[in-house]
């Protein structure tokens, strides 16, 4: 997908320091962090949103958990907080799909 950052990361067309990569997923650090520990967990697959996975794209989803798992052990942080936007309303600023975890401080509320 041009122009779409994450594509171009996934591509290595940006530079990024890669934290675990798989045959479905990256994990790089978020470049604006809002905690001591930001990270981006992003679908090397360009779908924009959650409502537009297939079930082939689905199935694979179930990585998600064990590579975080795997980052919280390497990265030592146990507490941490799951954010996925879908949509400009929800916050979304980049329409391909990505999961922030969120760690290292205390969190407020969801709002
Ligand atoms: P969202 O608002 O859910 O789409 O989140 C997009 C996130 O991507 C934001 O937290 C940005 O700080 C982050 N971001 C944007 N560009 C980059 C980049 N080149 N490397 C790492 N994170 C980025
Ligand atoms: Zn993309």
């Amino acid at each position: 997908m041009e122009n779409c950052v994450f594509c171009k990361i996934i591509n290595n067309e940006i530079p990024s320091e890669k934290l675990y990569e798989d045959e479905d997923f990256i994990v790089i650090k978020d470049i604006n962090p809002v905690a001591p520990i930001h990270l981006l967990v992003i679908y090397k697959k360009h779908v924009p949103v959650i409502h537009e996975l297939s079930e082939d794209d689905q199935r694979r989803f179930w990585k998600v958990f064990n590579i975080i798992k795997k980052l919280s052990e390497e990265l030592n942080f146990k507490e941490y907080r799951i954010v996925q936007n879908n949509g400009k309303q929800a916050g979304q600023e980049i329409p391909h799909i990505h999961f922030h975890i969120i760690a290292g401080r205390k969190l407020g509320k969801i709002g």
